[in-house]
């Protein structure tokens, strides 16, 4: 008689890693409505919903980024509703500081949007290779970036995660505000609740759920000179326990070295009472911006290398 194999006992269960699997992404990508096909090229990177792709649009030759989000990500009510509410706000946008949206298709199996290629990664990974940069430097950068967030705040949108991977690089290295997830628009003078997600430079009154409006935006954009000049965020610490507790408290230094101009400036965007900091119309016109060397353009080395000026 054959005798069954005993079926061996199932193995214990391995703890699940909830890594996302990439979304499959055919190599020519459909946009029906236009009648537009896009070839995948390079990957770019990845976020917390989307993977990205060079495409390039085969009869124009055009090379842009595509964002991806696979339809499995988006089979709940409130996943789709985010990401509805993103495209809504980001594709208004119409400014050289900001990623341009050019347009939002689905094919059977996922979502994608067309951006304004940003070839260069983002400040993230420039200060990853350099830590502090000059002050002319971060003067250019930060520059552009309050004129994003001016346009902003004038069409009373609030971006909420200003972060260096949120500031993207072009190849003549213009910066472009991008990564609308948290992005809301304001009614009046309504304070802000809720905000569903953590922002990466989070402001106090979003921390102490007080209410918050625009400027949160102001508070990141202050941890971000801070970090462009000195080379790590103001509140860093070794637990997000004590980071929070160095938020609450509005307790980080400035070094000495800072120029009174820089120090000044990073001082009054990290005004822990909300209504006491610049608007962005004020930081636009800071002595800051006003006085000291303003480079009109940066070179591709200054990624890798300090740059020699003059
Ligand atoms: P998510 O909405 O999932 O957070 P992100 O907007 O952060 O996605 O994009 C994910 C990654 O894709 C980014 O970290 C970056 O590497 C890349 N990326 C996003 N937009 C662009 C762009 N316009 N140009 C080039 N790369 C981009």
């Amino acid at each position: 008689m054959n005798r069954v194999p005993a079926t061996k006992p199932p193995p214990p269960k391995a703890p699940v890693r909830k890594e996302k699997a990439p979304p499959v992404v055919p190599d020519l990508i459909n946009d029906k409505d236009r009648g537009t096909q896009y070839e995948k090229g390079r990957f770019l990177g990845k976020g917390g919903f989307a993977h990205c792709y060079e495409l390039r649009n085969k009869s124009t030759g055009e090379i842009m980024a595509g964002k991806v989000v696979p339809k499995t990500m988006l089979v709940k009510q409130y996943q789709r509703d985010k990401m509805t509410q993103e495209v809504q706000i980001h594709r208004e946008l119409c400014h050289p500081n900001i990623v341009k949206v050019f347009h939002f298709f689905e094919d059977p199996l996922n979502v994608y949007i067309t951006l304004e290629l940003c070839a260069r990664r983002s400040l993230m990974e420039l200060h990853k290779r350099r830590k502090a940069v000059t002050e002319p430097e971060a003067r250019y950068f930060t520059y552009q970036v309050v004129e994003g967030v001016l346009y902003l705040h004038n069409l009373k949108i609030i971006h909420r995660d200003m972060k260096l991977g949120n500031l993207f690089l072009n190849n003549d290295l213009v910066v472009k505000i991008g990564d609308f997830g948290l992005a809301t628009t304001v009614e009046g003078d309504e304070r802000k609740k809720t905000l569903c997600g953590t922002p990466n430079y989070i402001a106090p009154e979003v921390l102490n759920k007080c209410g918050h409006s625009f400027e949160v935006d102001i508070w990141a954009v202050g941890c971000i000179l801070y970090i462009l000049l000195f080379g790590q965020p103001p509140f860093e610490s070794k637990s997000l326990e004590e980071t929070y507790s160095r938020i609450r408290h509005n307790n980080y230094t400035i070094p000495a070295n800072a120029s009174q101009p820089a120090a000044s400036l990073i001082r009054k965007m990290l005004d822990p009472v909300p209504m006491r900091r610049p608007t962005a119309k004020e930081v636009h016109r800071d002595i800051f911006f006003r006085t000291g060397f303003m480079p009109t353009r940066l070179p591709v080395s200054c990624l890798t290398m300090v740059p020699k000026f003059g």
